[in-house]
Order: C-alpha cells, then structure tokens, then sequence
C-alpha cells in the first residue's frame, strides 16, 4: 500500500489478519485449538486451576508451599505456582533483579456466570425430580433456559473426600433442562419486562422422572435419584450442604464463522484472558523483573472471598518470594508492590452490528483489531474505575509498537448506556500502576460467547510482549 505523507499524522485502527504470512495464519489457528480445548474441558474455575497447575508443573513450575516447606531458597529462573484451594491460582517466575523492584503482572478471572445448585436443592413435583438453582453473576435469565445443560463440581462429604462430578459433556451423558413456557401460552408472559420474564425462582433444573420401584414410599422420583446419587458418587441428599455444583452450558468450544475465524465458547469472560495470560507466562525464562500471572475467582461477585482478589492472598505470597529470595521486611513488600506494572485483564465488549447505538464508533473495540486497552472502566462518570495514567499508557504503547502487536482502545460502550468493573482498582490500590486490557466478545455473559481468533493470538502477543519489556 503507497504511504499517504500524512499517515504518521493520523491513527488507523488495522485488522490483524492484514499483516499474517501463512506461517502467522497457521500459529493463529494452532493457537485458537488449544484455547478450544482448554474451554471445552474447563468450564469452572476448580477445572481450570486443576488444569492449570497440571501444565505448570509440566512446564517446570514447583508450588511455592513445598519449597517453603524443604527450606529452599528461590533463585533467578525459578518458576513456581501458588494453588489458593483450587480456585485461585498465582505463577511466578523470579527475576534477577530484587523482587522489591517491582514486578510484571497479569491478571484475569477464571470464574464465569452460570447458575449454582442450592444448597438443599432436591425436591420432587408432580413426578419430576428438580434441582433449585441460585445463579451467580450478572445474567439475562431469559438467555438461560432450554439449553442443554451440563453439571460440573465437587461434593465433599463429612470424611473430607471429595467426589469430582462432571455430567453432560460426553455425547453418551444425559444433559439437563431449565424450562421455558411454550409460545402458545406465552401472551402473559411476553407482556413482561425482559428481567421479569423468567424469574430466578423459576430457573429449576429438570433432573429425572422414574419413580423408585418401592409403591410404598412418599416421593418417590426424588428417592430414585438419590439412590443413583448414591450409587454413583456415594452421596446422600445431606452432602448437597457441602458441594459447589455448576450449571453450565453442555458441549465443547466450536469454531465459529464460515471462515472459522471466530471461536464460540462458554465462559470467555475470563478465560479468554486467563488462558492467554498462562500461555504468555509459560514462555517467559530468565526475566529480569519477577513476573506473575494472577487467575483468581470471584470477580463475577466482586472479588470478595478468600479466593476473590479482595482477599490478602496475593499479598502473602509475595510476602513468601521475597522472603524466599532473601531477606523479608514489611517494607520491600511495600515496595515490590508500589513499583509493580499490571495489565489487569478482562472481556470488552466488541463493536455488533446488530446493536451498532449501543457503541461509539471511535471508542469501541473491533473484532480482528487485536489486544483492547481500556483506560478507564466504571459506570457514571467513570465511578469505580481505575482510570489508567497517560505515563504508563504511553509505556505499554511503546512496548506493544516495538513487537508489532496489534492493539486497539475501548471503552464499554456509550457514556451513561451501563458500564462495569474489573479487578484493577483493587490492584491500583498497592500504588502500582495498572490499565484494563483484554479480548472483546459478542454475547458477553451469554451462554455461548464469540471472540476472534486474531483477537486471541495478538493478546498472547501482547502479553509476552509486557513480561519481557515492562
Ligand atoms: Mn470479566
Ligand atoms: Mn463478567
């Protein structure tokens, strides 16, 4: 393309798919079928520290609490993993210089909307065995019925043992149904507002209908599922107190778009961002400033929680490296945090056509054009957000230009239209500098959610980019 003397004057967002060699398109789609894979088997976030921690391990990656429990001291190059109870999950690789430098931070959630079991969920109506749900996160109710649905969670019983359930992804499993009214007798119900039409009370999960052989006994289509239960995982009704069970859309992450340039998937808000995160931070030997990657929970609810990232959890750890490197002091805690970079990671939302009004074309992100940094977030007048410093933007800018990553900015929408949050205040507040950045979607917080596979590879770029140079 002949170069336009005024070119450098202006900024043009481009596609990422105009500048790939065919080598490039390959490692693009490579890199979408891992990310389909990961999504496809993990779709809470225990499966996804699990699986985590599983390739970290293989990676060369030690857990933090069996070296402090051999007396080791970590040296530059080391790589290790803190596991918060399955569900929050930090990975380090030392640096060689002081951990009180600073350090290079990614972080993004691996918790997702979906509906959770209740507590004593069980209960029998009319023939039907149902299960009570509570959803978690902020969803369109109406988007979560009649779908199949797959459970997937533990159960952990009195003795402390823990039964792994997973029902629905395999095609010879049986899938469940949340209802919804037929079109034929739904006059009233489609005179209701969208957040009324189907009520959360009403989202119960259809769970068996084949009544105990015994013609003696009261409920007996509830009794036969807890004889199954029993059977099959050693559970009885009680145990349903002490189990996390997740409702979750059944099936695996497909390619999506005649030209599979897309990826439709349950659960990309977060972990689009967290598996590309994992990705980035796997390839990273030797920095000279310690970087981590953070994948916590909890940010759908706002990261309350010992796992969410209110909690002290990060900050311990860290407490722990720096003492493991040399010699600990509250202060070069401080420091090491106060002089940290992050790019806290997380989902915008990409430019729709179908609902162009709810974007402003100069400040939303596009499919295809690469890693989204969001400067801000928060709703009202920017309430809420961390509002990023033009110093440090301008730092990531250079960082980015420098490995030929394509980049973009957003904001979440029109001024006033909504908005969201994210975890960078709670980072912020160490006095650290921190700026939103991420992958945009269709469909967020929708069952099945779509991202471009472009967007996916130049994120991993980005991200590797910051580890190395930040
Ligand atoms: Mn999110
Ligand atoms: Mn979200």
């Amino acid at each position: 393309m002949a170069q336009n003397k005024y070119d450098k004057l202006k900024k043009e967002y481009k596609l990422a798919w105009d500048k790939y060699t065919q080598k490039d398109l390959a490692e693009v789609f490579k890199l979408s079928d891992r990310y389909k894979d990961f999504m496809s088997k993990c779709k809470t976030e225990r499966e996804c520290v699990i699986e985590f921690v599983s390739l970290a391990k293989k990676a060369g990656y030690e857990d933090i609490e069996e070296i402090i429990k051999s007396g080791r001291r970590l040296k530059a190059g080391d790589k290790v993993y803190a596991n918060n109870r399955d569900k929050m999950l930090l990975l380090f690789v030392i640096g060689k210089e002081p951990v009180e430098g600073g350090m290079r931070i990614l972080g993004a959630h691996v918790d997702s909307p979906r509906l959770d079991l209740k507590q004593n969920p069980l209960y029998e109506d009319n023939g039907l065995a149902m299960l009570k749900t509570h959803y978690y996160g902020g969803i369109k109710k109406y988007q979560w019925v009649a779908l199949p649905f797959a459970i997937h969670g533990v159960v952990v019983k009195k003795d402390g043992s823990v039964a792994n359930i997973v029902i629905g992804e395999d095609e010879n499993d049986p899938v469940f149904n949340v209802s919804d009214l037929l079109i034929h007798l739904s006059a009233e119900q489609m005179e209701k507002k969208p957040s009324k039409i189907i009520e959360a009370e009403d989202m119960n999960v259809c769970f068996g209908s084949i009544p105990i052989t015994d013609k003696e006994e009261k409920e007996r289509v509830k009794l036969n599922i807890l004889r199954l239960l029993n059977e099959k995982y050693k559970m009885s009704e009680e145990d349903f107190v002490s189990a996390e069970l997740e409702i979750v859309p059944a099936g695996r992450a497909r390619d999506c778009g005649f030209d599979s340039s897309m990826v439709m998937a349950y659960g990309q808000d977060d972990r689009i961002c967290a598996y590309t995160s994992f990705e980035a931070i796997l390839k990273i030997d030797d920095p000279d400033k310690t970087c981590c990657a953070i994948l916590t929970d909890k940010e759908e609810i706002g990261s309350v929680g010992a796992t969410g990232m209110h909690s002290k959890y990060f900050e311990n750890k860290v407490a722990e490296i720096i003492s493991l490197c040399g010699e600990y002091s509250d202060l070069k805690l401080r420091r090491a945090l106060e002089n940290s970079f992050m790019l806290s990671s997380d989902v915008s939302a990409a430019f729709d056509p179908n609902y162009p009004s709810a974007s402003e074309k100069n400040n939303v992100a596009y499919f295809g054009k690469g890693i989204v940094f969001n400067k801000y977030t928060g709703s009202r007048g920017k309430g809420g957000s961390n509002d990023a410093n033009p110093e440090y933007i301008a730092k990531i800018r250079r960082i980015m230009d420098k490995h030929n990553v394509s980049w973009q900015t957003s904001e979440l929408g029109k001024v006033d239209l909504g908005g969201g949050g994210t975890i960078a205040y709670i980072m912020a507040n160490y006095g650290m500098e921190v700026v939103d950045c991420g992958v945009a979607l269709h469909n967020m917080h929708a069952p099945w959610e779509v991202a471009s596979k472009a967007d996916i590879y130049e994120t991993t770029r980005g991200y590797l980019a910051f580890l190395m140079e930040a």
